[in-house]
């Protein structure tokens, strides 16, 4: 039976709930309100028990064992293969590459075919409302090799302004490197026209996945990107995991990232050649545990459906940004008109950080700072948000008691 807290329109969400233990817990003297999810997930119990299934049953290194413990491992570390291959619809195995998440993705392209690739005076496109992670890799190889970084403009929605990034390109453009999903703003951006015109002027096209590989459906043979790298912990899923997509031909021919075990095919003390993909870019041993239990995390999305935690989450979206903008003082920064799971605001007078304090006090997470994202607030010329980002076990109620608290703070702090 639905209780008032867990009321939803398209799903049982008191099932759901049941599946994360986490959800139980009491913060502050009240029930736990999670509304960080763009920073990361809960996870749900089966994704807990594979983790100590493996560790209870067949904990063994991967690939070079041949005793039974050895081969489980290994299988159920490349059954993940396979499952991440169906999920983002890529063409073959080979071009699913784990890595520890969407950071270090980024940083392998830009070091292996980056500093392949890249010269002086060449160009690299990314945009305003880039994550960190997917400023300072380029910014690094930028400055190493003489190249030349541009930024595309957003507007006061917080969209992407096309016109200008269609003036960009042109035969200089190496390589474009976008955002699917704004983490600190919702925003989605328009990536499957922004790789064609790319494409259209020879500039490969890296796609930042790690918000919207968890919201939105995810075919990177549609979309036709050369780069696609995402995090299993924004996605149910264990930290420590993520996924590198990268087009067999590129991969083939781009040098290691890192060096050792597991990466090579043959070692002399004259020369090494180079295991085949996707081993070559996976050096050592890898996150063997969380890379299992990540197929859970998959499953689990997969068993409800994108599309349904899509509306979910888009009713919990909009219902929140209605009641929000009821609050005296309260600013939402980012009102893109594609926009998903997310509301970042600021109130008169109220520091963010703390209004995380005192919803704290309340049992409520949410983040508040610049999320990693400084010259997008300095657009907005604010020092950060507080943001709030909903998940699929997330309820109206929860909404209503996130209002409660803001009330309480407008009246304390202004
Ligand atoms: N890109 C975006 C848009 C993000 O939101 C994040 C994390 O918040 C990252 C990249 C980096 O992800 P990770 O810290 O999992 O490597």
């Amino acid at each position: 039976m639905n209780s008032p807290l867990t009321k939803s329109k398209f799903l049982d969400i008191n099932v759901i709930r049941q599946e994360f233990p986490i959800l139980n817990r009491e913060v502050k003297g009240r029930p736990l309100i999670y509304l960080d999810n763009a920073a990361t997930t809960q996870k749900p119990q089966q994704v807990l028990d594979a983790l100590t299934h493996y560790y209870t049953n067949y904990n063994a290194n991967i690939h070079r064992g041949i005793h039974t413990l050895a081969e489980e491992a290994t299988a159920a570390f490349e059954h993940t293969r396979d499952a991440v291959k169906s999920f983002i619809g890529a063409g073959s195995r080979e071009e699913i590459i784990f890595t520890r998440g969407t950071t270090e993705g980024i940083n392998l392209v830009a070091y292996s075919w980056g500093r392949k690739n890249i010269q002086a005076n060449d160009e690299i496109i990314i945009s305003n409302m880039e994550h960190h992670s997917n400023i300072v890799p380029w910014q690094l190889l930028c400055e190493e090799k003489g190249a030349i970084l541009k930024v595309i403009p957003i507007n006061e929605n917080g969209e992407l302004v096309l016109d200008e990034y269609n003036k960009m390109l042109g035969p200089k453009t190496k390589l474009v490197s976008i955002v699917h999903v704004s983490n600190a703003l919702g925003t989605v951006n328009p990536v499957k026209q922004m790789i064609a015109d790319a494409h259209a002027v020879g500039a490969l096209f890296m796609v930042d996945g790690a918000q919207s590989a968890v919201h939105l459906d995810i075919n990177v043979t549609d979309l036709d990107c050369d780069f696609f790298a995402f995090s299993a912990h924004k996605l149910y899923g264990p930290t420590g995991v993520g996924v590198l997509y990268g087009k067999k031909a590129l991969l083939e021919v781009m040098p290691p990232f890192q060096a050792g075990g597991e990466m090579i095919k043959e070692v002399t003390m004259q020369k090494t050649t180079f295991n085949d993909l996707p081993y070559k870019f996976e050096a050592g041993t890898p996150n063997i545990a969380d890379v299992i239990a990540f197929k859970s995390a998959i499953h689990f999305v997969q068993s409800i459906g994108k599309e349904k935690i899509r509306r979910h989450e888009r009713d919990l979206m909009d219902y929140g940004q209605q009641e929000l903008e009821k609050i005296p003082g309260l600013r939402i920064i980012g009102k893109a008109k594609e926009k998903v799971s997310v509301i970042s605001f600021v109130i008169e007078n109220a520091h963010p950080q703390d209004i995380g304090i005192l919803l704290d006090n309340r049992g409520i997470a949410v983040r508040t700072g610049h999320h990693c994202a400084q010259p997008l607030m300095d657009h907005f010329c604010i020092p950060g948000t507080a943001r709030v980002s909903f998940a699929i076990y997330n309820t109206r109620y929860e909404i209503d008691e996130l209002v409660k608290g803001l009330l309480r703070v407008v009246k304390i702090l202004s």
